[in-house]
């Protein structure tokens, strides 16, 4: 059995954390001389600290409860606290399979911890072979699993992840943020399972708010409660968790946008296979395409005279083009602009 408190650094666990005004009084009507506000305007006070209208409103979406949401500015604050909570900078380390997000390799820089990148296999899948050996390390403590992963934009093999949460006695943070362009299953289901996991999910990508920046971390609530002691106070602004509402009370919106992203991904793929200059379209369970061209940089390069930015990842994976579904006119733009280069 999994005891988190031996996991969390020392420091972490010992840290009282900032008590702000909005903690000590939670009530929403009265006379407000406790946080040194101006009392004119309407953005002039600080946001609910733990975003609990926000958190009771995705519990009800995740049928998941709120004690075990955590939110963060993105979710790039979430892997970030993941190295903050969990990983001695200069003695810890942490371990993924690569291609894969490039913040993970940032984050683990930034907090000083050594970053071990194991390739994924010609499938895009995890050699669990590669892996079991580094389990009995006593200084690896967290391991990270993109799934479906960016930038190949398949999903990992849902009983190789398993395998590694049950197995691993560190912690496991899987990212989902292209979930729910997948069909395949979310590992939310099993969240209760493991008390070493945590979950990550955006609002950035199928629900359109990437501006508004809010990322989800689904975990037990002894994870949530050290997120919670180790955040600035106030990380998510009251825009913000607004926006989120506002969204969520539009949830056919949401699910019709899905739609409409997953069909024009099985669209563009079929019209991309039929081309000459496309060696390969991976099959994607996210809202993008990995593209194997015969010259990524000289295509990009077409791509970008004629206005239509692509990522050109040749440097992680030779000759791919990572291109983001459009809307059906946009695909179409770029479709066109791609039949036109002759080989
Ligand atoms: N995880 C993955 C796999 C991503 O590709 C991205 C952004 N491209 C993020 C997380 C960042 O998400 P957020 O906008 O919530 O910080």
């Amino acid at each position: 059995m999994v005891d988190i408190n031996k996991l969390v650094r020392e420091n972490v666990l010992k840290l009282t954390p900032y008590s702000c005004a909005r903690d000590e009084f939670q009530g929403k009507e009265g006379i407000f001389m406790d946080a040194n506000e101006n009392p004119f305007g309407s953005l002039n006070r600080y946001p609910d600290p733990y975003q609990r209208e926000l958190k009771a409103a995705i519990s009800k979406i995740k049928g998941i409860t709120v004690e075990k949401i955590f939110l963060g500015n993105g979710s790039d604050e979430i892997i970030d606290l993941c190295f903050r909570v969990f990983c001695n900078p200069g003695i810890d380390k942490a371990l993924t399979f690569t291609p894969t997000y490039g913040m993970y390799e940032v984050s683990a820089s930034v907090n000083d911890v050594k970053f071990i990148k194991i390739p994924l296999n010609e499938s895009f899948q995890i050699d669990l072979d590669k892996v079991k050996p580094l389990f009995s390390d006593k200084n690896l403590k967290l391991i990270i699993i993109c799934s479906p992963n960016n930038p190949t934009g398949n999903s990992i093999n849902f009983s190789d992840v398993e395998y590694i949460i049950s197995n691993f006695s560190g912690i496991v943070m899987i990212d989902e943020a292209y979930i729910d362009f997948s069909d395949k299953p979310s590992f939310i289901k099993i969240i209760d399972k493991y008390p070493n996991l945590i979950l990550m999910q955006t609002f950035s990508k199928a629900f359109g708010l990437a501006s508004v920046r809010v990322g989800m971390a689904f975990a037990t609530p002894a994870i949530v409660h050290f997120f919670n002691k180790m955040k600035p106070p106030y990380n998510i602004s009251t825009i913000n968790q607004n926006a989120v509402l506002r969204k969520l009370n539009k949830i056919e919106e949401y699910r019709n946008q899905v739609g409409k992203i997953k069909n024009e991904r099985e669209r563009l793929s079929d019209k991309l296979r039929k081309m000459k200059i496309a060696e390969k379209v991976y099959p994607s369970d996210s809202n993008f395409l990995l593209v194997k061209v015969i010259n990524a940089t000289s295509i990009y390069n077409t791509l970008v005279a004629k206005n239509i930015v692509v990522r050109n990842r040749s440097s992680v994976i030779d000759n791919c083009l990572r291109i983001t579904v459009g809307t059906r006119a946009e695909n179409n733009e770029l479709l066109n602009a791609l039949n036109s280069i002759s080989i």
